[in-house]
């Protein structure tokens, strides 16, 4: 029995150090910072195959519909997805996104512990002291998924809805196809989102473990790898056409990946809706009046509007993705029209969505 334990250990411990997320820093240097990219984008699409299937297999086959691998292949891998002109553009865009995050975003993750320390250090211990042990580290997990959730919303609210800043964000929902591998994001934008998550989320997180006493451990920065990695995963199912939901009611409470889908619809009653992100929570789109429940077997066009679709769609080459924003966010600088003004029903908007 022993042995059988220690050997079933031995395969997974292999089987993970194959096809688990690896360590990934730019300090690495830059040809195993940017292999090491690479390889992490193949693990996470094969994760994405392997619970697609499961969720294929339990929730998508029709009733009477014998199990077979090959159908869910085929329902997980759309030809009709992998040779849009969308795709390409996002393809081209991995290796500038990985050269971005090379040189750009090295120094910006400050994680929610380091701020704790650092908070100590200058201003000494709060009031307030959580005893090591279970309830810290609880704790320590919650705020620090708390700040990212919330710096994350921040960002995704202001890419929304502030005109200079919709300009950049506005790339990403150009995307017409949705597919696991890499969705367009603008340069800006990811430096943007970057900022708000990596020294905004430390920060929020920080503070409120500052405040109330708790001191950072490595207990839970162990055991956030592993949620995170797990958030990861589930991820890779917002960008894509297969729902995955925690079930009616949990979706209410934590943002399920297929409301993502929403988000990237280019239908009018979709505009600007489902702004959380996946293994977050939904309050921020309720108090922000944003959250949308999508009704069942409800369908989606996935694009910027329907008017910027095919050959209207303004970043229909690498190059206009690119270069466009910089010259409407100039414009809307110009113009004086700082915010972004809500769209009403059945208007389309100049220069804005
Ligand atoms: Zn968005
Ligand atoms: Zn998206």
């Amino acid at each position: 029995m022993i042995a059988i334990a220690g050997w079933l250990t031995s395969v997974f411990n292999t089987f993970w150090a194959v096809m688990g997320p690896h360590h990934n820093a730019p300090a690495d240097g830059f040809w195993p910072y940017i292999g090491g990219s690479f390889v992490n984008m193949a693990r996470s699409y094969f994760w994405f195959l392997l619970f697609g299937m499961v969720i294929y297999q339990l929730f998508i086959r029709r009733r009477g519909e014998r199990l077979s691998l090959w159908a869910g292949l085929k329902h997980l891998l759309p030809a009709s997805v992998y040779q849009t002109r969308s795709v390409r553009i996002d393809l081209l865009m991995v290796p500038i996104a990985w050269l971005d995050n090379f040189l750009l975003f090295a120094g910006l993750a400050v994680g929610s512990g380091v701020v704790q320390l650092w908070l100590v250090q200058q201003f000494g211990h709060s009031v307030l002291q959580v005893p090591a042990g279970v309830l810290a580290v609880t704790l320590q997990i919650i705020f620090t998924l708390l700040g990212t959730d919330l710096a994350r919303f921040a960002w995704h609210l202001q890419g929304h809805k502030i005109a200079f800043f919709w300009e950049f964000h506005k790339g990403h929902h150009s995307a017409e196809a949705l597919h696991p591998v890499f969705i367009r994001t603008h340069p800006v934008d990811m430096f943007i989102r970057t900022l708000y998550m990596d020294l905004g989320g430390g920060l929020v997180g920080g503070g409120l473990m500052f405040l109330l006493g708790v001191d950072a451990s490595p207990t839970a920065a162990g055991l956030l790898v592993i949620i995170g990695t797990c958030f990861h995963f589930m991820q890779q199912f917002e960008h894509s056409h297969v729902k995955f939901s925690f079930g009616d009611r949990l979706d209410r409470i934590f943002y399920p990946p297929h409301f993502h889908q929403i988000h990237h619809s280019a239908l009018l009653e979709h505009r600007d809706k489902n702004l959380g992100l996946t293994g977050g929570l939904c309050l921020w789109d309720k108090l922000a009046g944003t959250l949308y429940i999508p009704k069942p077997g409800e369908k989606v066009i996935f694009g910027a509007s329907l008017e910027e679709l095919g050959d209207n769609n303004p970043h229909r080459t690498l190059w206009r993705f690119l270069s466009r924003p910089f010259v409407e966010a100039a414009r809307t600088l110009a113009q004086g029209s700082p915010v972004h003004p809500d769209a009403k029903d059945g208007e389309e908007l100049p220069n804005t969505r």
